[in-house]
């Protein structure tokens, strides 16, 4: 199955090569591009399975993920289980369910995002999961990037292991050969 969901992402070219400045402020030669699968209701629908799977059993109550990509794949999730689906916004250094957004008290919440690097906005759910009173049963990624992924102190699942290089940015090679950093995502633009 590991080897489809790379194919899934190859197939829309969405495994983009070059030197991008991820979210984490680390360089890469390598970024997932999710949104170009994400665009495919099916292909996503088929990832988000794995994950519904994984915790079918689970009694999960609650799929929450961080904003963008995790508002897509909470939502599928959450269907697949047939429960609710809720997102994290960022609000300064945190994120929060803003709109009103609330759960049961206590609520078992699976929390999902696409692509793991640092952690950073996982942790950032975790937190805002915790300020309103839910418990996380779990985490789940599309992309695990990382060589061991990070505890958050719930099992751990991902639809798709591939460790990738990232360089602190005092010492990129991509920079010391002078090769343009890109800023992938929503801007797709060169970094001055
Ligand atoms: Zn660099």
């Amino acid at each position: 199955m590991t080897e489809n969901v790379e194919a899934i992402f190859e197939k829309v070219g969405a495994v983009l090569k070059g030197h991008f400045l991820l979210t984490s402020g680390l360089h890469s030669p390598v970024y997932w591009e999710k949104f170009r699968v994400l665009q495919f209701p099916r292909l996503t629908e088929q990832l988000c399975g794995m994950i519904a799977e994984r915790f079918r059993k689970d009694n999960v109550q609650v799929v929450a993920g961080p904003t963008t990509g995790g508002v897509i794949l909470a939502h599928e999730v959450a269907r697949q289980l047939d429960v609710q689906s809720i997102y994290a916004e960022k609000e300064g250094n945190e994120r929060l369910f803003k709109r009103g957004l609330t759960i049961e008290p206590g609520a078992r919440v699976l929390v999902v995002d696409d692509v793991l690097t640092t952690g950073g906005s996982i942790r950032e759910v975790l937190g805002a999961v915790d300020k309103i009173g839910g418990k996380v049963i779990g985490v789940a990624v599309l992309i695990d990037r990382t060589e061991q992924p990070p505890d958050f102190g719930a099992p751990f699942f991902a639809c798709h292991h591939a460790a990738t290089i990232t360089y602190q940015p005092a010492i990129c090679p991509l920079c010391a050969a002078k090769l343009p950093l890109v800023k992938p995502g929503s801007s797709q633009q060169p970094v001055k």
